[in-house]
């Protein structure tokens, strides 16, 4: 290969993989193509724009800011020009088809399972939609700090780079896409049209379609001929016509009757001719939709606007569109998307959320200034009266104006999500999707804090499919109950059937299913809600609305087996904090609590789940534990009963173990010793299916002696998991 070709790149093998499926995929919706490069091309302005405000001497290049659509009928091309950022020989090499990018992988899957090729540009791989129409794509870029080079590929694994041999494009980008034969109709000035009024609109710089006009004008018959040939910047006339159509004017009158006649009759005669012309005309001619009055605008034209501000492929779930004025004027438009996206909780990500404006002068995209964190999932424009034209990321930090945009955005979010509330259909949407972000806001935003626990829904243990809202859990509490109970778990089905919910809902209390992560934070941060507590019915102290009967029966208790709770509590020694009896058990014989202000089992577990966790931290906040017995549970009588005669039962402690370690299980923990647990159980099996065990070999190699297995000889206890 010569210089001249340039050099030769294979493209990163998931960006090949992606391009064979672009162009092997039968898809009938290839339009979007063009939505995907204008939309790089805005963001190339946005960056050029930007970079601007502080120095203006970066648009020396030039300094029209637009985006050109230029069809070619006789090359089949169709090129779309920008006048942005540009890209650097090295960016071309990096951006275009080098670098691997998290939403490749992504949206191959995302294919795989359904997904529309249409939501390409959600993934950040917009730019190999061009493939879609084009087989052949020629990219020439300028770039302030380069020259300009040209990137050219038919796909096919590779592509090339050179230095530009064409005109010089000053500063920017210029895509020449190749169409395939079965795709010319995207020369056609109808469908461009079409596709940018359906898809680009809103894009915030002109967006000029190279067109070709006609006009008719007055010559002479002498003119004529060089007339038709002229085309001028002078403006359009709207005619379709195909063909240019010569009528007569008789200069003194009306009357046009024939050429010939005319002529023949020799007065000075003048010709219209329609002569056709080419020029750009400017597509997106609307003005900012947020400056508009929202009386005025419909909700196809929020949902299209929404749609090229995210390149979302489907419409928002709610929008709120509000001016403030005063001390402080700034217009904002703000949406709450469908979905969440593909990345929402991914900390790299640049997010693309609230895009900043100053008097309709873009200045950024994700302001992270503007929003706090849990609401990265709203999206919008803010446009500011106040701020200065040439503010830097930096001078942002420390703007008081920024900060009080930001308390108005949240205040409108928070408005948003009342109103979604009132519509159980419409919220369970935004629920379904963004809970995990309002449960951080609880965590995080402690202003709002009271106002977010309203919008906290939960599957509870009477409510079946239906999820609750904390103000519903009130107000159908029962008239003795004090505080709100809730349990947190792993999923709904580990905590339905937990010991712990049995005696709380048969004294009749709803308790509250908390199964994400999150809600382990959530729920201490908030504490209460509506002036009741909110008590985890896994910790210890549990308080619940009893009667005056059962309350004697538990003081009984307690004094009856108190003698027995320090047996087993000697024989558990530090695995426990202390052993009681307990008041939330029905059906289960015993039960691990935690310490009221110590971890959860469900925390506990988080908490090991996080690789990067912090191992000192492990060791206090380990769940304290705590083993409550059930005084009327047959197997802790007949235990008491075992103790009463002989403390020193071997057996006994071997139950006791096994207990123990069978209800961590129950209650959500871990063992770190599963196997010695399994050995135990498995002896249990054999003696209870009186297994001659003389000639079985046990787990440890040894000939088992049929007893029950004693945990001084075996050395159980040594083996077993450590849990504090
Ligand atoms: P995305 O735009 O979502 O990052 P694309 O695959 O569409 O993903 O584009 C990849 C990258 O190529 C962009 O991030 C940008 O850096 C660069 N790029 C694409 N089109 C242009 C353009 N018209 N001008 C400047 N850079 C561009």
């Amino acid at each position: 290969m010569s210089e001249a070709d340039g050099e030769v790149f294979a493209f990163q093998a998931e960006i090949a993989q992606l391009m064979s499926l672009i162009i092997n995929t039968f898809y009938s919706n290839k339009e979007i193509f063009l939505r995907e490069l204008i939309s790089n091309a805005s963001d190339a302005l946005d960056k050029i724009r930007y970079e601007s405000l502080t120095d203006p001497s970066k648009l020396d290049g030039g300094k029209d800011l637009s985006i050109r659509i230029v069809p070619n009928k006789e090359d089949n091309t169709l090129t779309i020009i920008d006048t942005g950022i540009g890209m650097t020989k090295s960016d071309m090499v990096n951006n275009l088809g080098t670098i691997a990018k998290s939403g490749t992988k992504a949206f191959m899957e995302a294919l795989q399972s359904g997904a529309d090729i249409s939501m390409i540009g959600q993934f950040g791989v917009g730019f190999y939609s061009a493939y879609l129409v084009a087989d052949r794509v020629v990219v020439e870029s300028k770039h302030n700090d380069d020259d300009q080079h040209t990137w050219e590929s038919s796909a096919g694994g590779t592509f090339t780079i050179k230095d530009s041999t064409s005109e010089p494009l000053g500063r920017g980008t210029k895509i020449v896409l190749h169409l395939k034969e079965d795709q010319l109709d995207y020369l056609e000035e109808r469908s461009i049209r079409e596709i940018v009024k359906k898809h680009s609109q809103f894009i915030g710089y002109p967006i000029k379609l190279y067109v070709e006009k006609e006009r008719t004008k007055e010559v002479s018959d002498e003119e004529e001929e060089e007339e038709e040939e002229e085309t001028d910047g002078e403006k359009k006339s709207e005619e379709e016509e195909e063909k240019i159509k010569v009528e007569d004017v008789d200069d003194d009158d009306d009357d046009s009757d024939s050429d010939d006649d005319d002529e023949t009759k020799g007065k000075k005669k003048k010709k219209t001719i329609t002569e056709k012309y080419f020029e750009d005309e400017e597509l997106n001619k609307t003005k900012p939709i947020w400056s508009r009055n929202p009386d005025d605008v419909k909700s196809e034209e929020y949902g299209e606007f929404y749609k090229s501000l995210t390149n979302d492929w489907e419409e928002h779930l709610a929008v709120k569109h509000f001016s403030v004025e005063g001390q402080l004027e700034f217009r904002a438009l703000l949406f709450i998307p469908k979905r969440a996206p593909f990345d929402m909780f991914e900390n790299k990500k640049k997010k693309n959320n609230i895009k900043l404006y100053v008097r309709r002068v873009f200045i950024m995209d994700n302001c992270e200034e503007l929003i706090p964190e849990y609401l990265n999932f709203i999206k919008g424009v803010v446009d500011s009266e106040d701020l200065p034209l040439n503010i830097s990321r930096e001078t942002l930090q420390q703007s008081k104006i920024l900060k009080v945009i930001r308390k108005h955005l949240v205040k409108k979010c928070i408005e948003l999500f009342e109103s979604l509330s009132e519509n159980k259909e419409d919220y369970n949407k935004l629920y379904g999707q963004f809970s995990k972000n309002l449960k951080l806001g609880i965590h995080e935003d402690h202003t709002n804090r009271k106002k977010l626990a309203e919008f906290l829904r939960y599957h509870t243990s009477s409510s079946g499919d239906e999820l609750v809202s904390l103000k519903e859990y009130v107000s159908r509490m029962k008239e003795n109950q004090k505080h709100i109970y809730y349990i947190t778990g792993e999923s709904r089905d580990a905590v339905k059937n937990s010991a712990f919910v049995e005696k709380v809902t048969k004294s009749g209390c709803e308790v509250l299913y908390m199964v994400d992560p999150i809600d382990e934070y959530a729920a201490q941060q908030l504490k209460e809600f509506d002036g009741k507590t909110l008590v985890c019915v896994t910790k210890e102290g549990l308080e619940l609305p009893e009667d005056e009967e059962s309350k004697k029966r538990f003081e009984e208790a307690k004094t009856e087996y108190e003698g027995f709770c320090k047996v087993i509590k000697d024989i558990l020694e530090k695995k426990v904090e202390k052993v009681v009896v307990s008041n939330r058990l029905v059906d289960s014989p015993c039960c691990i609590v935690t310490s009221q202000y110590g971890w959860s089992a469900n925390m506990e577990r988080i908490m090991k789940a996080q690789a990067l966790r912090d191992t000192s931290t492990m060791g206090y906040m380990a769940a304290k534990k705590h083993l409550e017995i059930n005084a009327d549970h047959s197997i802790i009588k007949s235990l008491k009963e075992k103790v009463d005669a002989d403390k020193n039962d071997k057996n006994v402690k071997n139950f006791v173990v096994l207990m123990y370690e069978t209800s961590l299980l129950a209650s959500g923990f871990n063992l770190e010793n599963p196997q010695s647990h399994a050995s135990r159980i498995h002896r249990m099996i054999r003696f209870g299916l009186g297994i001659d065990e003389d000639e079985e070999v046990t787990e440890s190699g040894e000939a088992d002696d049929g007893e029950l297995p004693s945990l001084e000889d075996d050395d159980d206890m040594s083996k077993m998991e450590e849990v504090d």
